[in-house]
């Protein structure tokens, strides 16, 4: 089956205002027309979300917002919610990224959480999820996975589940250059789409992109893209220049 496949960029707290707009102009003057098969969304920080969205009206470029809260409005200082991330025009909306899990104690619960709050406002989840180093070395982490996945979609309808996309994660590879191995990848990408076929329905679990994530280069790319069970990749460090970006993106079978 041939599954969406999506490249995705995140820009997590880097970039000047000037910076951003320049990235996405050069970025649109280089795709003209190109990648057809394949969907490019990047994540910039969000103050700039709505000037970002209008750049990128009309082109191949979709935009989605880092985090929002799952409540609609309320005393949450510093908060988007998603009634206001609908509002810039955004796509996607990643949740559960694993800076947010950690950093910012985000939760299962949360997680689940900011999936409904997605649907229920017509926006699109990509959800993060991954073991650390530790849950690796003691061999769980596919039990890890199973919980994350268990979790994020309680209680929540497959017939929600037409656009969702799941990126997996390994926390031991975000940022610190140390890729997991194709074969690696698509073993765990295997694993979580049988657990999306036990939580909802072979067809569900089958047409769903699975995103790897987790020091994408272009010097590694293409192994992983070559991987049945990788329909693309979330690229944090190298989404920021441009030229990485463009040899990820336009990576080959
Ligand atoms: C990320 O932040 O989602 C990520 C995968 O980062 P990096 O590519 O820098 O490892």
């Amino acid at each position: 089956m041939r599954r969406r496949e999506v490249f995705a960029g995140n820009w997590k707290m880097y970039k000047s205002y000037g910076e951003a707009k320049e990235f996405i102009l050069n970025i649109l003057k280089e795709l003209n027309g190109q990648l057809v098969d394949r969907e490019i969304a990047i994540f910039p920080p969000a103050i700039y979300l709505r000037e970002i969205v209008q750049l990128c009206k009309d082109t191949p470029i979709s935009i989605g917002i880092q985090n929002i809260h799952f409540k609609e409005e309320g005393a949450y200082t510093g908060e988007i919610s998603p009634i206001m991330a609908k509002d810039t025009g955004v796509k996607y909306v990643l949740i559960g990224h694993s800076e947010r899990r950690q950093l910012f104690c985000e939760t299962d619960s949360d997680v689940n959480k900011k999936i409904q709050a997605v649907f229920e406002h017509g926006l699109i989840p990509i959800i993060c999820i991954g073991e650390t180093f530790e849950e690796k070395e003691d061999g769980r982490s596919k039990k890890v996975l199973k919980k994350q996945l268990s979790m994020a979609f309680k209680d929540i309808d497959a017939i929600k589940m037409k656009d969702v996309i799941i990126a997996y994660e390994p926390i031991w590879a975000i940022g610190t250059g140390k890729v997991s191995s194709p074969d690696n990848a698509e073993t765990m990408h295997n694993f979580i789409r049988e657990i999306l076929k036990e939580l909802f329905c072979e067809d569900t679990a089958n047409s769903m992109p699975i995103l790897y994530g987790g020091s994408v280069k272009p010097n590694n790319i293409t192994g992983l893209y070559n991987m049945k069970n990788i329909d693309g990749v979330l690229v944090g460090g190298a989404s920021l220049n441009l030229k990485s970006f463009l040899d990820i993106i336009h990576v080959s079978k």
